[in-house]
């Protein structure tokens, strides 16, 4: 029987700092099957450290971002422990940027009424913090890493999460742990535009849920206003720090429009922009509208933005000289498995943390750069939780063996998976995207319940077809959500026209 004491699913930065939070006598097993988008974040980490800012104005902009439904405590504790976060990373080798007066530098992001986003690498602080915590992981004698494994299952005994079902290199297997942390990261794959890595389907939620944990506030996914299509690539970022330090957005007629929406114009929360400019897109029928440096220095933004500077250099265009088009895309799930402060869901042993995890710090809408702070924060109490927890836990024994159920499921290569997953996106695209209408979450609904049905009777007889199961049902749970609750934040509904049978008629 393979065994460990912690199992973490997920090698993002909340599943590593859940590790490198744990003691080095525990055994640590962490699994992953796509690459991380805590790698691809850029624009940084949220945090009040200039004396002219403080803790309660960090958290009057996260509440008014998330539109006063944040749970206070969380948002609390999020800002709150920042600082000796920021520290740890310090301490562990993590090097910020820092301007002329030896300080951290910080930036403005959308919704922040102080500039307080702090950054590594120009525009790369993902990978700065990531390859470097990834060695600290690599190097530890504790802890080991299944690569291209798959969560197919969770195994519960009682009330208590006990193990997972997964499967690597074709095979499907069984490993118990005391505690079993989820990790998985957001969802933003299920639609056909994202900023997210290719893998990043949130199927660990419907896998969980599944399982009996609770899970809430699906609904919110949020879009972020300004991606760029490659030429070669899918969709490319621009961080909303580049707006921070003045960068405009235009219409087609190369007018700035954010100026009658909000008071901090391109710097209003997320959700107003992403909404914003798909009404100038729909009012104007370009597929864009387009970000504008030319009045800022090229050389100050090839030094802050390095790595946007050089993905764009190779499309032909040049930061300060060139409009850049811009479109929202799907990025953040605010929503998830539901946990308290300690990152403990209703399921004995079953930890969530990351975007996985709904907390209920960001309400309705997150505020910019206040996740990575959260897989750090929420990451370094799941740890405490464990290590405080750990001797009075023991593994049952285990009467069934979990396998049973799999015994016949078919490994070999097919492609139903993808197919499925490009009938979601389909769907996910069309029907919830930015601006929703209930009819459409209808239609949406009952395409993915077509989808599911058959799933449902076959989805043990090839691990394509539990892939394609847990997919559509995350799907699922996002439109139902949607469906049972009024517009707010970045669940923006639009009242039905008189008259409108299909999305035809839009
Ligand atoms: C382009 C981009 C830029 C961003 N910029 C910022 C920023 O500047 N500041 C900020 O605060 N936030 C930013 N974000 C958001 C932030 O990066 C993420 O919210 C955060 O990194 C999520 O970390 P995580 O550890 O929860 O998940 P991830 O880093 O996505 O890791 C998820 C892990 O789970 C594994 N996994 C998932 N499902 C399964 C499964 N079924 N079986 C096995 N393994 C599985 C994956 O393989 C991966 O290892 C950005 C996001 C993107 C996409």
């Amino acid at each position: 029987m393979k065994t460990t004491d912690v199992l973490i699913i997920g090698t993002g930065l909340a599943g590593t700092y859940v590790a490198l939070n744990l003691p080095t006598h525990l055994e640590i097993t962490m699994m992953c099957h796509h690459s991380t988008n805590s790698t691809l974040a850029q624009g940084g980490i949220a945090i009040s450290l200039d004396q002219k800012d403080s803790f309660e104005a960090h958290i009057e902009d996260t509440l008014t971002a998330g539109r006063h439904t944040n749970k206070l405590d969380a948002v609390k504790t999020l800002i709150e422990n920042a600082p000796y976060q920021i520290q740890t990373l310090k301490k562990l080798g993590v090097e910020f940027d820092y301007d002329a007066q030896k300080k951290i530098h910080a930036t403005l992001e959308g919704g922040h009424s102080y500039p307080r986003v702090i950054h590594a690498g120009g525009d790369q602080t993902g990978q700065s913090v990531m390859s470097l915590l990834d060695q600290k992981i690599e190097s530890a004698n504790n802890i080991q890493i299944l690569k291209g494994a798959s969560l197919l299952e969770l195994v519960i005994h009682d009330q208590q999460a006990i193990g997972i079902v997964y499967e690597m290199n074709e095979t499907i297997q069984v490993i118990y742990a005391k505690h079993i942390v989820m990790a998985t990261g957001g969802l933003g794959d299920l639609y056909t535009h994202t900023t997210n890595q290719e893998g990043s389907t949130g199927e660990a939620i419907a896998i969980a849920a599944f399982a009996g944990a609770k899970c809430q506030d699906m609904r919110y996914i949020q879009f972020h206003p300004t991606a760029y299509k490659n030429k070669d690539k899918g969709y490319f970022l621009i961080t909303e720090a580049i707006r921070g330090v003045g960068a405009y957005l235009l219409d087609a007629h190369k007018n700035r429009f954010m100026d009658p929406i909000h008071p901090l114009k391109e710097l209003a929360p997320r959700d107003i922009v992403s909404k914003a400019i798909y009404d100038v897109i729909a009012s104007t029928q370009e597929a864009f509208v387009y970000l504008d440096t030319r009045h800022l220095k090229t050389k100050y933004l090839k030094e802050r933005f390095p790595n946007i500077y050089k993905t764009l250099e190779k499309d032909g265009l040049t930061l300060g000289v060139d409009l850049v088009p811009v479109t929202p895309v799907a990025h953040y799930a605010i929503g998830g498995i539901c946990t308290d402060l300690m990152g403990r869901t209703n399921l004995m042993n079953l930890y969530a943390c990351g975007e996985v995890a709904s907390t209920g710090v960001h309400g309705a809408n997150r505020l910019a750069s206040n996740s990575l702070l959260e897989c750090l924060v929420f990451g370094k109490n799941v740890a405490e939780h464990i290590v405080s927890s750990h001797e009075h836990i023991s593994l049952p024994s285990i009467t069934k063996d979990p396998l049973d159920t799999w015994k016949h499921t078919k490994t070999t290569v097919s492609n139903s998976y993808k197919i499925h997953k490009a009938c979601v996106q389909e769907i996910m695209t069309k029907y919830v995207g930015i601006v929703r209408y209930d009819h459409q979450l209808k239609l949406a609904k009952s395409e993915l319940i077509r989808l599911l049905s058959p799933l449902k009777k076959i989805r043990f007889d090839h691990v394509d077809h539990a892939k394609s199961y847990n997919l559509v049902s995350v799907s699922l749970m996002v439109v139902e959500d949607a469906l049972n609750h009024e517009s707010l934040g970045c669940h923006y509904k639009e009242i039905e026209k008189k008259g409108l049978k299909s999305c035809k008629d839009l």
